[in-house]
């Protein structure tokens, strides 16, 4: 059987006004109650130093991570370094969706689809 995806939410240290809409522990629950995710973890700001030493210590090939955030360019650019250090390519393993501005039911549709169908 596939591995399930990881839901990983990155919460922007929680000031951010881009998710001011979001009740961050009403989407992680309903992500890991409701959809086929092996869990959902919740990181307060991936983009800086101990987002790298996360990223160099959790993840590992032949597993798929959405990751809830900001925009999926800056996600790109910001973690593809620290994750090609363990050997994972981000464009294969990571679905960065931008949550930013959105209800916490779009922002939890928008999870669903992706993990409908992570590789699109
Ligand atoms: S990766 Fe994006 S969502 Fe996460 S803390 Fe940095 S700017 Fe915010």
């Amino acid at each position: 059987m596939a591995e399930k995806p990881r839901f990983v939410m990155c919460f922007c240290t929680g000031e951010c006004p881009g998710f001011e809409e979001l009740n961050l522990w009403q989407l992680i629950n309903r992500v890991r109650n409701e959809l086929d995710v092996e869990y959902a973890i919740v990181h307060p700001q991936l983009c800086v130093d101990d987002g790298d030493r996360f990223w160099r210590d959790y993840a590992k090939p032949n597993h798929t991570y959405i990751v809830g955030g900001c925009d999926p360019r800056m996600q790109r650019k910001m973690f593809k370094d620290a994750l090609a250090e363990v050997g994972i390519e981000f464009e294969k393993q990571i679905v960065p969706l931008d949550l930013r501005n959105m209800s916490t039911e779009d922002a939890y549709n928008k999870v669903a689809e992706a993990v409908a169908s992570p590789a699109s």
